[in-house]
């Protein structure tokens, strides 16, 4: 049978300490499970360290705030948690899965201040987030979902609220044979994959959507520095969907997809160029580096 996610060996943090594997449950009526009151980070670690570890503790910090509630944790004793998890799990490469959440407590409404807020660390052996793709060019659908407007939603916070439209967004891209879908914003302006951040190149300039509804990922600003670095011009601003016609290459940034090229947008087609192939691996040196 194959392996889930609940039923495995090992340890998962959860509020403090070490609990095995199995045990680290919930009750039903936790909070965060009726009203998307959690907030989580994807992090990857290379041979036994994680990369921006820091920024991503501190992230969760902040998403945590933008949705109204404190981790109980400063970002350095988060730092050491996952260190301990990495550490445990005895794996050299791996994703690191923190969360914090509204538990169960005397709340049960829309409201919840008087319940305890949660946290776990996980940690498992996750391999290329697009399979294949990460070296063909992945195939992406267009979503019929729209990234909200930051007056709809903390946009900026990741937040499992937002996610709700990205499974929505990648199933039916899946049903036709895509790896994942890209979505526009409330405007039409292109936004961003459902795990993912976007970037394009045309005549030796590379263009990404600027992150004003949606997650400035960590990785890419990443690669927008990498870019900066080797003396390459990028362009952060609105995109409109008439200019995908006119991009050359694509690919997408994020903590699972890394740098993946991109070779199809609904009928709009990239090649795996030069760029995208030096960018991947200037990205994969730095994270071991
Ligand atoms: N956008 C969304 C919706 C995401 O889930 C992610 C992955 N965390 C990203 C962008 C990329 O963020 P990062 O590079 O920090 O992983």
């Amino acid at each position: 049978m194959a392996e889930t996610y609940e039923d495995r060996d090992g340890v998962i943090w959860m509020d403090g300490k070490l609990v095995p594997w199995r045990e680290a449950n919930v009750h039903i009526l936790t909070h965060a499970l009726h009203y998307a009151s959690s907030v989580f980070e994807g992090e990857r670690a290379y041979n036994g360290k994680i990369f921006k570890s820091h920024e991503h503790s501190e992230r969760l910090r902040k998403s945590a705030q933008m949705i109204d509630f404190e981790v109980p944790y400063s970002a350095e004793e988060i730092d050491a948690a996952k260190a301990l998890v990495l550490k445990e799990s005895g794996l050299p490469d791996a994703y690191v899965r923190a969360i914090a959440w509204r538990g169960a407590g005397q709340d049960m409404g829309v409201a919840s201040a008087r319940n305890p807020v949660r946290m776990a660390i996980a940690a498992w052996k996750w391999g290329a987030y697009y399979g294949d793709a990460k070296f063909q060019g992945a195939k992406l659908d267009i979503s019929k979902w729209k990234r909200p407007s930051p007056e709809t939603i903390p946009s900026a916070a990741k937040a499992a609220g937002l996610y709700m439209i990205c499974t929505m967004s990648k199933h039916a891209a899946e049903a036709k044979g895509c790896s994942d879908a890209m979505m526009f914003d409330y405007r039409g302006y292109v936004a961003e994959a459902t795990g993912a951040n976007i970037f394009f190149v045309r005549d030796g300039v590379v263009h990404t959507p600027l992150p004003d509804c949606f997650l400035n990922g960590i990785t890419r600003q990443t690669v927008i520095g990498l870019l900066r670095q080797k003396g390459i011009e990028v362009q952060e601003r609105h995109i409109m969907p008439e200019e995908l016609e006119g991009f050359e290459q694509c690919w997408l940034t994020g903590t699972a997809a890394e740098v993946t090229p991109v070779g199809k947008i609904g009928d709009y087609s990239f090649e795996v160029g030069a760029l995208t192939r030096d960018i991947a691996e200037t990205y994969e040196k730095l994270v071991r580096s």
